[in-house]
């Protein structure tokens, strides 16, 4: 990826606030250089639009072959959603119940049908391997899988691969007593607190 190419996808989720960069205190008491607050996505149409049109240029360039996109609720919905409506292909979403992923009922074309997976922001990939395993179920053949952000840098495998991602962002996480963030004397911000899992 050329670097204009990185530097527009970055400045995009930067307009979209989904990733600040600054000197932050996560929840685990760590500080970071960078923090992700993945709602902040779908909040401004606008420029998630410019961010899908991205992806949708990685998966052309792919060229895989299916017939829905699928994604999990919430976040995912409109990202899965958005992607499908630019490839002109169908779309589906999975959903927690009782914490089991399960497809949402009524999407009654995608059993044996072929798809990909795209999801807002990959951490361990926990979600995409249960959409992976719920779609498994239902005989789907799963020919793509892609992320916005990869958090892991490339480190989490699904099905022994990497993830196809936009940004690929391992964030760094510094105990505050080796904080070089805290040396340079930056002002330490605690983010709102969000759902994470
Ligand atoms: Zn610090």
């Amino acid at each position: 990826m050329s670097q204009n190419r990185s530097e527009l996808i970055l400045n995009l989720f930067k307009e979209s606030n989904a990733l600040l960069k600054g000197h932050f205190k996560l929840t685990s008491g760590k500080h970071s250089e960078w923090y992700f607050e993945k709602i902040k996505l779908i909040e401004r149409p606008l420029v998630l639009e410019k961010i899908i049109d991205l992806l949708v240029e990685e998966i052309n360039k792919e060229a895989p072959e299916f017939d829905y996109v699928v994604s999990p609720a919430y976040g995912g919905i409109a990202i899965g959603f958005l992607t499908a409506l630019k490839l002109n292909k169908l779309f589906a979403f999975t959903q927690r119940v009782e914490e089991k992923m399960t497809v949402r009922s009524g999407f009654s074309g995608l059993d044996k049908s072929r798809a990909i997976i795209v999801e807002d922001i990959l951490t361990t990939g926990g979600s995409i391997q249960e959409v992976l395993d719920c779609l498994q179920q239902k005989e789907v053949e799963v020919t793509g899988i892609y992320c916005l952000v990869d958090r892991s840098g490339g480190e989490v495998l699904i099905q022994g691969k990497p993830v196809r991602s936009l940004l690929s962002l391992k964030v760094e996480a510094y105990e505050p007593d080796s904080c070089p963030l805290c040396q340079q004397g930056l002002p330490l911000v605690k983010p709102g607190a969000s759902d994470k899992k």
